[in-house]
C-alpha cells in the first residue's frame, strides 16, 4: 500500500463522525463495541471479552454545537460538549458501552450525565489509583476484574487467561510498531511527517487492533522506501495534549510553521505504557503492574513533589529536541495547572519553550502558525527565545 492510499484511509477514518467502520464491523463479526474516553483504558480487557475498543475523542472541528452548550458551563473544554452532541445525533448509537476513566471532574461529570442520557447502555467510571502503595494496587486489580466480569456479561464471552495472553500480545505488538514510528519520526523527522503520524494515531481508535498494527508496519515499509525533502526546521516536543485532540488542521499548521515535531502526547492512551505488558497466568495482574509501575508522565498522573516536569525534559533530551511547545485545550485543569511546574524544570535545564491554549474546534489556526513559526525563528537565530 502506498503512503497516499495509507494516510488517505486514515483521514477517511478521521472525518468519519458516524463511525461507519464500527457498524460495520459488529455486523461482520455479530459482536458488540465499547467506547471510552481519553486518556487511557486497558483495552485489552474489552477485546477479550471479544467486542471492540473504540476511542472517543470529541467531534474535532466538525460538529456544530447546539445541545451540548446546554450540560457545561460555556468556559470548560469543548471535548465534553461534543461528545454528548454527538451522543443526542445518535452518532454513537452503535456504541454498546462507554467507559470514561478518572482524569478530571469533567470526565467524571460526563460519565453520570451519560448514565442519565442512555440508561439502557452500559456505562463505567473506571477508577485509577494515584498512589502506588500497595493497597492501591489490590484496589486496581479488584477495579480491573469488576470491570472485566461486566463486560464479560455484556458480551456473553468468557475472558479466559488464554484470551487476555491473546489480547496482551496483539495489543504489544501494536505499541512495538507505534514505538517504531515515533524513532523513525525522531530520526528522520522529514521522512514521517507529523500530520501523517496523527491520522495513523487517531485511526487507531477505531480500527481491529491487529488491522492497525498491520496499517502501522505497511506505512513504516513505505515510509523508509521514499524520499521526502529534509527542511531547514527546528526540532520541538509537544505536550499538553493528552485528551481533547487539536484538530488536523492545526497539527499541519504547527509543522508547516517550521517546527518538526519529534515527541508528543497526543492519543496517548495507545502509548501510554514505556514497555511491554507479560503474559502470564495471572494477566489481570500483569495488566495492573503494567499501569502501576510502567506508564508515561502525564498530567492526569500524579508526580511526586519535586519531579514534575523532569520527564518532559527527559524526553527532550532523549529525542534531541530544541525546545518544547505547550499546547493545551482552553480550561483543561490537569494540563494547565502542571504547566507551571514543567516550565520551572524546564527553565532549570535551559530549555526554551513556547505556550499557548487551543480548542478542538479551533478557528484561530493563523495565530498559532505564527507563534510556532516566531518561536523556531527565535531558536534558529539566537539558539533560545
Ligand atoms: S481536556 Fe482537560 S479538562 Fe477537558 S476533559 Fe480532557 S482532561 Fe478534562
Amino acid at each position: 500500500m502506498s503512503i497516499r492510499a495509507i494516510v488517505e484511509r486514515c483521514e477517511d477514518l478521521y472525518h468519519d463522525l458516524d463511525l461507519g467502520y464500527v457498524r460495520d464491523w459488529k455486523a461482520r463479526h455479530g459482536a458488540k463495541a465499547i467506547g471510552f474516553m481519553p486518556v487511557y483504558v486497558p483495552r485489552e480487557l474489552i477485546h477479550a471479552a471479544g467486542m471492540l475498543p473504540v476511542g472517543i475523542m470529541g467531534g474535532a472541528d466538525e460538529v456544530e454545537i447546539i445541545r451540548g452548550d446546554a450540560y457545561y458551563q460555556s468556559y470548560i473544554c469543548h471535548i465534553p460538549r461534543s461528545t454528548i452532541e454527538l451522543g443526542l445525533a445518535g452518532k454513537l448509537a452503535c456504541l454498546d458501552g462507554m467507559l470514561f476513566p478518572a482524569i478530571c471532574d469533567v470526565i467524571r461529570n460526563l460519565s453520570g450525565m451519560w448514565q442519565i442520557m442512555f440508561p439502557d447502555r452500559y456505562v463505567r467510571y473506571v477508577d485509577f489509583p494515584q498512589s502506588w502503595v500497595p493497597a492501591a494496587y489490590d484496589f486496581y486489580r479488584a477495579e480491573l476484574r469488576e470491570m472485566l466480569h461486566d463486560l464479560e456479561r455484556l458480551s456473553g464471552i468468557e475472558a479466559t487467561t488464554e484470551r487476555l495472553n491473546r489480547s496482551i500480545a496483539l495489543y504489544n505488538d501494536n505499541r512495538r510498531a507505534l514505538t517504531e514510528l515515533y524513532d523513525l519520526r525522531a530520526e528522520q523527522p522529514h521522512r514521517v511527517p507529523t500530520s501523517e503520524l496523527y491520522l495513523l494515531l487517531r485511526a487507531g481508535n477505531v480500527l481491529e487492533v491487529s488491522e492497525h498494527t498491520a496499517l502501522l508496519q505497511d506505512y513504516l515499509g513505505a515510509a523508509r522506501g521514499t524520499e521526502r525533502p529534509l527542511r531547514d526546521n527546528i526540532r520541538v516536543v509537544a505536550s499538553g495534549l493528552f485528551c481533547e485532540q487539536p484538530p488536523l488542521s492545526m497539527v499541519r499548521a504547527m509543522e508547516n510553521s517550521g517546527c518538526y515535531i519529534v515527541d508528543d502526547d497526543w492519543v496517548l492512551g495507545a502509548r501510554y505504557q514505556h514497555s511491554e505488558t507479560p503474559q502470564s497466568h495471572d494477566p489481570i495482574r500483569a495488566i495492573a503492574d503494567s499501569y502501576m509501575q510502567d506508564t508515561v508522565q502525564t498530567a492526569t498522573r500524579y508526580v511526586d513533589d519535586g519531579h514534575n516536569g523532569d520527564y518532559l525534559v527527559q524526553q527532550v533530551r532523549s529525542r534531541g529536541a530544541e525546545g518544547v511547545i505547550f499546547a493545551a485545550a482552553s480550561f483543561c485543569d490537569p494540563a494547565l495547572l502542571d504547566r507551571p511546574m514543567g516550565a520551572r524544570a524546564l527553565t532549570d535545564a535551559g530549555i526554551p519553550y513556547t505556550a499557548f491554549t487551543y480548542s478542538e474546534n479551533t478557528g484561530q489556526i493563523q495565530v498559532i502558525k505564527e507563534q510556532a513559526g516566531t518561536f523556531a525563528d527565535s531558536i534558529k537565530l539566537w539558539g533560545s527565545v
